[in-house]
């Protein structure tokens, strides 16, 4: 394993977030989170969404593929299919993720591809002047005073059957790295849904510190392989949001083994991906 320095992940390409956008710090720490982690950027591939937080792939030294708006996961799944020897890695906002991918989520969840999915949170579509997203707070400015109650993305990516499922902050660097170097290390689909502020529409709590609940860490001795806890943890009411690993499972993943219903649908996957790329050989 060969540990480059973070400097080596960043492209020469400057940020072309607003300052004080929370995904700023989470492209520093997916810099670092790589090279603690030894991956090489030879072997990443960085697929991305469309939004403020898609333009990660442009700042990151990997391979990179912009796709379109909520398609980001089911094509992470396709390049790790076609070459399980990749690291892939998904990113994207909160909208990419909970309105548009919504219906790939639950399905991919329940399979289990080898792939890590970094959601950046901040609860609007900051890219068409910051509508209120599914993950917006109460009370936010620009929402209906009858809005629906904000999606609890931790919840679901849990029920949903995700392996992993993690919790971090573009304000907690240190914590945020280390999940990712644990999300990659994970051997099945892990996610962390990352609250990352918007710096120009404030739909979140977080981008207001004068107004946040201060986040709290999960406990260590938190059972993280007990579903219902987690879930019971992802659905407190105190409003203060959990910081760290609610969810892990060992589950079959979807690239490889021989037994199980999981590595069953990947290898039907991998012989119907086979033919396709068999018909539009020239
Ligand atoms: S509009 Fe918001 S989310 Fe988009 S780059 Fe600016 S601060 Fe970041």
């Amino acid at each position: 394993m060969i540990i480059h320095e973070p400097a080596v992940y960043r492209t020469e390409r400057p940020v072309t977030w607003c300052p004080g956008c929370g995904d700023v710090r989470v492209l520093e720490a997916l810099c670092q989170a790589l090279s603690r982690s030894g991956v090489d950027p030879a072997d990443t591939v960085l697929v991305t969404g469309s939004g403020c937080a898609s333009l990660i792939g442009f700042f990151v030294n990997s391979y990179a593929i912009h796709g379109p708006y909520g398609r980001t996961l089911p094509i992470a799944m396709g390049v790790k299919l076609a070459n399980p020897s990749l690291t892939v890695i998904a990113a994207g906002g909160d909208g990419d993720a909970y309105a548009a991918g919504a219906g790939h989520l639950i399905h991919l969840a329940r399979k289990n591809p080898n792939v890590t999915w970094l959601i950046m949170d901040n609860g609007c579509y900051g890219l068409t002047k910051g509508q209120p997203s599914p993950t917006a707070g109460h009370g936010v400015a620009g929402a209906a005073s009858d809005a629906p109650p904000s999606l609890n993305p931790v919840a679901l990516l849990i029920a949903a059957g995700a392996t992993f499922v993690a919790q971090g902050s573009s304000d907690d660097p240190e914590l945020l790295i280390r999940l990712m170097q644990e999300a990659i290390r994970h051997r099945g689909l892990s996610v962390i849904n990352i609250l990352s502020p918007c710096a120009v529409f404030d739909r979140q709590p977080s981008a207001r510190p004068h107004e946040a609940p201060e986040p709290v860490h999960i406990d260590p001795a938190h059972p993280t392989h007990d579903r219902m806890a987690a879930l019971q943890l992802a659905s407190h009411g105190d409003g203060k949001p959990r910081m760290g690993l609610f969810y892990r499972e060992e589950r079959a993943a979807l690239d490889g083994g021989s037994a199980g219903r999981a590595e069953q649908d990947g290898y039907d996957d991998l012989i119907s991906l086979e033919r396709i790329l068999n018909g539009i050989k020239p």
